[in-house]
């Protein structure tokens, strides 16, 4: 028997579109049909309060709930999906912070390991890959990476992390103006890893350099990056005006002003801005003293810093940002985008962060308030709370 869910919803964001009275069907996972009209049939679900979307995609984190990708350990990685799916997440990239070489192979082993486990057996938010933040960037602008383990870019190296992950490091986060850094991201993009730009004091030119040699990505904008100037623009600008580049945005209004937020939606558009979280492990628990990557991290307010001041990750979820972007003023089909369909295009992942026959049933159901009350995972019900 296939297993099939039929949904009635006040409306469906697909997200670029919005069907109004909508019935959804999900068959073996994948969205079967898409009409404006709700379904009769006895089976189907009554959400008719409530509004459907694509369940949001989370390209950039490194923890939540006590629990941190840098542990190297299957069951924090299990615990961040059974936790994330609460927020609406239906997909994500565990992200590790900079660390020794050793430690590193461990996160991308854990990582593959996990993603085989889960096959077939979501248990909550799906795993789409190791992100991995570092540890080629420029210590300068090291944030809250640990400068002990940040190093110049080895080719051998970064083929032991590809070959540790099995194949399922998707991103990596390079500051291109250092050494060595071009070949890697060549070589990277050659292998299908997506290169960020980050924790770089790159130039105008150097940026662009690093974007002609592969790079696709703007790891959290205007966060460790070189600053604007009007005259030495350097890498925020080369990023927002170039049409390959997508823009992580941490829409926490803390890391970008809001002012500055907008700038970066109105400029690089909702098809190229794509919301992270960059939560770490404190997300989701009170105020009080945390570590990343060996570093103490102090959370207050629920604004993470390290000793210095420098913001360390933020306590942000994705349902949050989404509601951030909409308080700015920005439609709800505009964050909605931001949080599903650009994301898994700026990965190239088919059939994901859309909701149209043909895509998957990854379903996020909002009420009006835009709380997250009930998630599927490929149709599956993975949370509800109607
Ligand atoms: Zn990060």
């Amino acid at each position: 028997m296939p297993e099939e869910i039929i949904i009635n919803a006040a409306a469906v964001y697909t997200p670029l579109q919005t069907i109004r009275r909508a019935s959804i069907v999900v068959r073996d996972g994948v969205v079967t049909s898409l009409k404006s009209e709700w379904s009769s049939r006895i089976e189907a679900l009554n959400l008719k309060n409530y509004v459907i979307a694509p369940g949001f995609i989370d390209t950039h984190i490194h923890g939540c709930c006590g629990h941190d990708t840098n542990s190297a350990s299957t069951t924090d990685i299990r615990r961040m999906a059974e936790e994330l799916v609460k927020h609406g997440v239906t997909a994500f990239a565990p992200t590790s912070v900079t660390a020794d070489h050793e430690t590193l192979l461990k996160i991308a082993k854990s990582v593959s390991a996990y993603m085989e486990e889960a096959e077939g057996e979501p248990l909550g938010a799906e795993v789409i890959g190791l992100h991995m933040e570092g540890p080629y960037i420029n210590p300068e602008m090291r944030g809250a990476q640990n400068p002990e383990h940040i190093r110049k870019p080895s080719l051998e190296e970064f083929q032991e992390y590809v070959e540790a992950s099995r194949g399922k490091l998707v991103i990596m986060d390079i500051a291109p103006e250092i050494e060595g850094a071009l070949q890697l991201i060549s070589y990277a993009s050659s292998l299908g890893v997506h290169v960020g730009l980050g924790h770089t004091n790159a130039t105008y030119e150097e940026a662009v350099r690093g974007i002609v040699a592969g790079a696709s990505r703007a790891t959290h904008i205007f966060n460790a990056m070189r600053r604007f100037h009007h005259r030495d623009p350097g890498i925020t600008v080369a990023c927002l005006q170039n049409p390959h580049v997508y823009i992580e945005v941490i829409a926490d209004l803390i890391h970008l002003a809001s002012p500055t937020l907008r700038l970066v939606v109105d400029y690089a558009g909702t098809s190229r801005t794509m919301l992270i979280t960059d939560a770490i492990s404190a997300t989701g628990l009170p105020d009080g003293t945390y570590s990343l990557g060996g570093l103490r991290v102090t959370v207050k307010e629920g604004i993470a810093r390290l000793d210095n001041g420098v913001l360390a990750g933020s306590t942000l979820t994705m349902d949050r940002a989404v509601r951030n972007v909409v308080s700015l003023g920005y439609s709800l089909r505009d964050a909605l985008t931001m949080a599903s369909l650009t994301p898994a295009r700026s990965l190239g992942l088919e059939g994901m962060g859309c909701l149209r026959p043909g895509c998957r049933g990854d379903i996020v159901v909002l009420d009006e308030m835009l709380g997250v009350r009930g998630v599927f995972v490929r149709g599956i019900n993975m949370y509800e709370d109607y």
